[in-house]
C-alpha cells in the first residue's frame, strides 16, 4: 500500500514548504485522489523508487473557530487519512501554546504522530529542537525544509524499504 504522510502544524511552520520539497521530483497534484478539496493538497512523491502520497493541510492553531475550526477540520481528516503523520514546529518561534494545543489533539485521537523541527537553519538544531521535547513525542526530526536540508533523512527512516 502506497504511504500517505500528513503535515500538520500551526500556520507558517513550513508546511507548504516541505510538501513541495518532497513532491519536487513528481508536482503532479493527485488529482483523482478521493476527497480533494481545497484546503487539502494532495501530492505525489517519490524517494529512492518509493511511491508516497504527501498532503498539505491549512494548518493547526489548537484554538479554532469559524473558518478556522473548517481547517482543522481538513487537517484533522487529512490524518486520519494518512499513514504517516508529522506535526511541524517552528525551530525559530520556539514551542508555543498553539503546539501544545495540537499535541494534545493528536494525543487525544490516538494516532501516533512523529514531531518534525523546521527552521533548524541558522543555529544550533540541538538548541532549535530543545525546547519542543517536552512534547514528548517518540520520534524528532530536525530540518530545514527551505534548504531541503534534513528531508531525505527522514523519509528514508519513515518510508519501508522497497
Ligand atoms: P505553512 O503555513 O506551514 O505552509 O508554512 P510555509 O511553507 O508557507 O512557510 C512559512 C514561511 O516560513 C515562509 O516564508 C517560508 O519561506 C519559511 N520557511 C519554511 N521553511 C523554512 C526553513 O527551513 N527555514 C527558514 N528559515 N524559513 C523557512
Ligand atoms: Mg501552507
Amino acid at each position: 500500500m502506497t504511504p500517505v504522510i500528513a503535515l500538520v502544524g500551526r500556520p507558517n511552520v513550513g508546511k507548504s514548504t516541505l510538501f513541495n520539497q518532497m513532491t519536487r521530483s513528481r508536482d503532479a497534484l493527485v488529482a483523482d485522489f478521493p476527497g480533494l478539496t481545497r484546503d487539502r493538497k494532495y501530492g505525489e512523491g517519490n524517494y529512492e523508487g518509493q511511491r508516497f502520497i504527501v498532503i498539505d493541510t491549512g494548518g493547526l492553531t489548537g484554538d479554532e473557530e469559524g473558518i478556522d475550526l473548517e481547517m482543522a477540520r481538513q487537517s484533522l481528516q487529512a490524518v486520519e487519512e494518512a499513514t504517516v503523520v508529522l506535526f511541524l514546529v517552528d525551530g525559530r518561534a520556539g514551542l508555543t501554546a498553539g503546539d501544545e494545543m495540537i499535541a494534545d489533539h493528536l494525543r487525544k485521537i490516538g494516532k501516533k504522530a512523529h514531531l518534525v523541527v523546521n527552521k533548524t537553519d541558522g543555529q544550533d538544531p540541538d538548541v532549535a529542537a530543545a525546547d519542543f521535547y517536552r512534547l514528548g513525542f517518540e520520534s524528532t526530526y530536525l530540518i530545514a525544509a527551505a534548504h531541503n536540508r534534513g528531508v531525505r533523512s527522514m523519509l528514508e527512516e519513515l518510508l519501508p524499504p522497497t
